[in-house]
């Protein structure tokens, strides 16, 4: 169980605290939870990383395929979700994503805005992406309940998750004012990390 990157309250006012602890010591705790529970069954996937369990072919019936994936993709998305935010104003991107968003959006407003219009046009739950393909082309893609986007072999930059239990207590029904604010504790620098780590310069 990988812990909270920085301390519970300091994601306000944008993340309320109880929010945050709920969603990562519960909602999280509980996908790592089924997942080990899935691998005590299963001793010869134990050894494959989370990538491998999400990406190559699982020697498993359907219904149990199934349950790990829904629990590996669970301890996948909220991993990268809380990775993708951090507290005290993050700056902006750096150069290298900068000139990608200007290149794909037009400016950081419009990715904003697509963004946006992403998480309220998924119904139901999961989980809104940014993720770059090998040559720098932006995307944002959305994926329904704990499906992830590794099989597409994209890789994800930065990650928002849209189930209700992300932002209810706060924002109740007003996913589009979660949405908005979630650009203000966006780690920047962790996407430009990731940017830079995958695009072949
Ligand atoms: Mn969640």
């Amino acid at each position: 169980m990988p812990p909270l990157p920085y301390p519970a309250d300091s994601l306000e006012p944008v993340i309320d605290a109880e929010t945050v602890i709920l969603h990562h010591d519960r909602h999280f705790k509980k996908y790592v939870d089924d997942l080990n529970s899935q691998l005590c069954l299963t001793p010869p996937l134990q050894s494959w990383t989370l990538e491998e369990l999400l990406t190559k072919a699982l020697p498993l019936s359907g219904s149990q395929r199934q349950l790990v994936l829904t629990a590996a993709g669970g301890v996948y998305n909220h991993g990268l979700y809380f990775r993708s935010m951090v507290p005290g104003l993050p700056k902006g991107p750096g150069k290298q994503l900068s000139a990608a968003i200007c290149r794909n959006f037009g400016d950081m407003e419009s990715l904003q805005k697509q963004f946006v219009r992403y998480a309220l046009s998924l119904v139901g739950s999961g989980w809104i992406w940014l993720c770059t393909d090998p040559s720098g082309h932006l995307r944002i893609l959305c994926t329904g309940n704990q499906v992830t986007v590794l099989p597409t072999g994209l890789c994800p930059l930065f990650l928002m998750d849209v189930w209700e239990h992300a932002y209810y207590l706060k924002y109740q029904n007003v996913r589009q004012r979660y949405a908005e604010n979630w650009f203000r504790v966006l780690n920047w620098e962790e996407a430009e990390k990731n940017y830079c780590r995958f695009v072949a310069r």
